[in-house]
């Protein structure tokens, strides 16, 4: 049997960001986390640009800072990467369109959950201009700031049930999601709409 690959498309990405169920979200997490700062902007770019100006795909989200540091600035959101990496890792239970939608959603809000961790670690003073300089020079799987924010979100996100755990498995590794993978999410998906 073909199976038929059905792509998330950016703009969908973008309306998801906008949407009131992700305001709500936003709002919600801040307060698990404890951010006081809640004068921030969110915005939507098409891709990450790296310090050499190259376009960098792998990064989904990031959170900026102004005056040198001593003050957030905006959470930006590369859309067309989000879209990418989501339909490269999930793309094979796209013909299931409510669990490509949830899995859409997860995504997009473990990104989000990991750069308001950035902001926690930037207001208790763990984020500053020096320990940016020295994580930069360490390969990204060691830096401590990024490690806090990968753990604390995928708790976070894990938090909401055995469907989003699954998932997190996917999205916090190198993971394939494979055919057995999608059984199995097929299965928990189900359980999970007929235990409500
Ligand atoms: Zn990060």
């Amino acid at each position: 049997m073909a199976i038929k690959y059905i792509e998330i498309k950016a703009t969908k990405i973008e309306r998801m960001i906008k949407s009131e169920d992700f305001k709500c979200f936003k709002k919600h997490i801040e307060t698990v986390i404890g951010i006081k700062n809640d004068i921030y902007e969110i915005v939507i770019e098409n891709v990450a640009y790296d310090e050499s100006g190259l376009p960098n795909e792998e990064v989904n989200a990031r959170v900026t800072f102004k005056n040198n540091y001593s003050k957030v600035d905006k959470i930006v959101f590369f859309r067309d990467s989000l879209g990418k990496n989501i339909n490269r890792k999930f793309g094979r239970i796209s013909h299931n369109n409510d669990i490509f939608n949830k899995i859409a959603d997860i995504y997009i809000k473990n990104a989000l959950v990991h750069e308001l961790v950035h902001i926690k670690q930037f207001e208790n003073g763990k984020l500053t201009i020096e320990t940016i300089m020295d994580e930069k020079k360490l390969h990204y799987t060691d830096r401590t700031l990024e490690i806090e924010a990968e753990n604390r979100a995928r708790k976070i996100i894990s938090s909401y049930g055995n469907f989003e755990e699954e998932i997190m498995k996917y999205i916090s590794s190198k993971n394939c999601f494979t055919n057995d993978s999608m059984c199995k999410i097929e299965e928990i998906y189900l359980d999970k709409k007929t235990s409500k």
